[in-house]
């Protein structure tokens, strides 16, 4: 607005935080393509009788109260789900549940980080690991992961003993790169951070998809924490449910920075009862993993370099040809994936969601005519998708 005709004296317009200013904001851009295989969520919704019963649940809510603060129907039922992966089982005193595992690690930062503290990112890895923890006023500090983008445990050591950090996140597996950590290799890197008097965090978003999880090594007496979300495996992303499983003491502290009832009454209910579908949601796990394998098959018939994925996508980097270029080409046959060329680390690679097999099978035709050098030029001269990288 640039209004003020009327001629009284303004004020200067309130600035944010001179390091908010520096920022830019995160975003994970949508075309309306056919087959959008950018971000990583479920092909499928939810199952139908999950959609029934929450139609049904909801007429029972309270609506004029409050929702029960602390979400002990959930987080139990969240112990009861993952308690066997966790040696000694877990309680509800364990789980936090907030809105997205987002908002989970956005909590972490405000009570283990903050001013004068320091998180540790290794990258290429997950962006809003260090974007949340600069947005709460966190020091940020990455390390490298080595050239095919696994965890580097002696540059882990150096940046952790030089940076005593409040904070160190793994991604396992690590997104955009599909590797998933050894547990050996996350015990080590425990030990470091417990030297230094930090908090490890490793996020598990895409934990189903993988052969082990850090889970395994969550006790009362160490300072690991383990996130996981109903984003990707549960078909539910519209949901905005994430959680954490961790020692009772880091829980209490991470209670202590959540605003009062942060946890409305219907994710409450929704996350209960998508809880009882996890034969299903198993199976859609197997079917993607399937996928995976496949499609992996596939790329290696496509002069496309692609690394071990234990996730739900796979990075894959098309040899002796522009990154952007292809991922343009694919955007015209109505294929979204995501364009990771120009991030740093990164350099030419793209990023393909595992869909449908239908999903997927368009998405490797429209790869090979991409890479085929006698392909048509079909590209559309005013192209949408420059501007949604
Ligand atoms: C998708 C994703 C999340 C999910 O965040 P939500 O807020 O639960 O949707 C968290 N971590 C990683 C690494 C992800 O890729």
């Amino acid at each position: 607005m640039s209004g003020g005709t009327t001629g009284g004296r303004r004020g200067r317009r309130p600035t944010v935080r001179d390091d908010l200013a520096l920022m830019q904001g995160y975003h994970s851009p949508q075309l309306d393509v056919e087959v959008r295989l950018n971000t990583n969520e479920a092909p499928e919704g939810p199952p139908v009788e999950f959609s029934a019963a929450l139609a049904r649940e909801i007429t029972g809510i309270d609506w004029n109260r409050y929702p029960e603060r602390s979400a002990l129907g959930l987080r139990s039922a969240i112990a009861a789900l993952e308690g066997p992966a966790v040696p000694g089982g877990l309680t509800a005193e364990q789980v936090l549940v907030a809105n997205g595992s987002n908002e989970v690690l956005q909590t972490v930062c405000l009570a283990y980080g903050g001013a004068g503290r320091t998180a540790v990112t290794f990258e290429p890895t997950y962006a809003l690991h260090s974007h949340i923890a600069a947005l709460t006023g966190t020091t940020v500090t990455s390390g490298a992961r080595t050239d095919d983008f696994a965890l580097d445990l002696a540059e882990v050591e150096a940046v952790v003993a030089s940076s005593q950090p409040g904070i160190v996140f793994l991604c396992s597996p690590n997104n955009p790169t599909g590797g998933a950590e050894s547990n050996q290799s996350v015990a080590r890197v425990l030990e470091m951070v417990e030297a230094a008097g930090g908090l490890l965090v490793v996020d598990e978003a895409y934990g189903q998809f993988a052969p082990q999880s850090a889970l395994a090594l969550v006790h009362e007496d160490r300072p690991l924490v383990v996130t996981r979300t109903f984003s990707k495996t549960w078909s539910a992303a519209a949901l905005r449910l994430g959680y954490l499983i961790g020692p009772s003491w880091v829980v209490d502290a991470l209670g202590g920075v959540l605003l009062p009832y942060h946890l409305d009454a219907f994710k409450q209910v929704a996350g209960v009862l998508a809880l009882g579908f996890r034969d299903e949601m198993d199976r859609r796990v197997a079917r993607l993993v399937e996928e995976r394998g496949r499609v992996a098959a596939a790329l290696d018939t496509l002069a496309v370099h692609h690394w071990p994925s234990d996730a739900n996508y796979i990075l894959f980097r098309p040899e002796r040809a522009d990154g952007s270029e292809v991922w343009q080409r694919m955007v015209d046959a109505g294929v979204l994936v995501r364009d990771c060329s120009s991030w740093p680390g990164l350099h030419g690679c793209l990023r393909v969601t595992l869909g449908t097999p239908g999903e997927n099978d368009r998405f490797l035709a429209a790869l090979a005519d991409a890479r085929s050098p006698t392909r048509s030029d079909r590209r559309h001269p005013a192209s949408p998708g420059s501007q949604y990288r």
